[in-house]
């Protein structure tokens, strides 16, 4: 199609037309695709040094009716856009919830944690803390077991809220992981502030780590960087021995990645030999 001039917005663009229309469905299909519960949560393993799964990060997973299973990088963007995020993430939150509530109950699993994904327009909202501390008495979980992840990029405005509703949190025994690390700003005067557990080294710069020297210094300083405010260090996106053997010869015993695992059903994480603890 041709491009149209800045004001003259009238050309029909059949590939653009496409796109809306995609869109258009998109959004009415996750409205039926909650009515219809036609979610599931992945489990991606999280492992020591010695390969033992200490826990999981849940992924969601959408099955649609025609098109199969859609990434969450397609459709997260329009339900956070829609605000369909809301009632999503808070079923994410209450199944994690209900599967950690399994796990405790069996010495087998009772060790792990479990890492879920929350959307800044989800933590924003004044009663997520009053909705997590409501999961954490009805499914009575132990302190230290339900971790969030948070992205860098959502620590942006109402700074004070945030940092209190992190506080509120930490003080029930959640513990929070800020996500992507690397890829957004953060001064460590600025990490100090924030009540954190652990920082999550991105997928972007373990990728690369054996040819880039550039990522080999970034993953050392966020190593370093964690050290020094005293927080826990996670690499995710390991996909070789040698991307792994570098992390811990920098200080970083925690991973996660296709090395160890991908994201899969939870019976499939459940028959994992390496999460029986002994
Ligand atoms: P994320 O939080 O950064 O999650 C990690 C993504 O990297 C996952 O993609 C995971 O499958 C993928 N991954 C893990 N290990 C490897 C690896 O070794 N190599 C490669 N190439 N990829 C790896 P996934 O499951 O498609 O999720 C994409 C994003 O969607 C997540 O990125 C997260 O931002 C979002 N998301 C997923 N589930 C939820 C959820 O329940 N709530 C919210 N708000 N967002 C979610
Ligand atoms: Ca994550
Ligand atoms: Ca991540
Ligand atoms: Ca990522």
């Amino acid at each position: 199609a041709k491009k149209s001039g800045k004001n003259s917005a009238c050309f029909y663009d059949p590939e653009m037309q496409n796109k809306i229309n995609l869109r258009i469905g998109l959004e009415r299909d996750l409205r039926i695709g909650i009515k219809e519960h036609q979610f599931e949560l992945f489990y991606q393993p999280q492992v020591d040094n010695k390969n033992c799964v200490i826990g999981a990060e849940a992924l969601i997973r959408w099955h649609h009716p025609k098109q199969g299973m859609i990434s969450p990088d397609l459709f997260i963007p329009i339900a956070e856009e829609t605000g369909l995020i809301l009632p999503i993430g808070h079923w994410v939150l209450e199944t994690a919830c209900k599967q950690l509530q399994q796990w405790q109950k069996n010495s087998q699993t009772a060790h792990l944690t479990l890492s879920v994904n929350v959307s800044y327009k989800q933590f924003r909202q004044v009663e997520f803390v009053s909705q997590v501390t409501h999961l954490l008495n009805e499914y009575q979980l132990e302190q230290g077991k339900l971790k969030i992840e948070l992205t860098e990029s959502m620590l942006v405005d109402k700074m004070e809220f945030i940092i209190l509703s992190m506080q509120q949190l930490q003080s029930q025994g959640v513990q929070i992981s800020l996500d992507d690390f690397g890829t957004g700003y953060s001064s460590l005067q600025y990490l100090k502030r924030l009540p954190l557990s652990q920082l999550k080294i991105d997928r972007s710069f373990v990728s690369d780590l054996e040819k880039d020297a550039n990522d080999k210094s970034i993953v050392e300083t966020i190593i370093l960087m964690a050290k020094a405010l005293s927080l826990n260090v996670i690499a995710e996106g390991v996909e070789t021995l040698q991307q792994k053997e570098y992390l811990a010869e920098h200080g970083c015993f925690c991973y996660q990645g296709y090395y160890f695992g991908k994201p899969m059903p939870i019976g499939e994480f459940e028959s994992l030999e390496s999460i029986k603890s002994d």
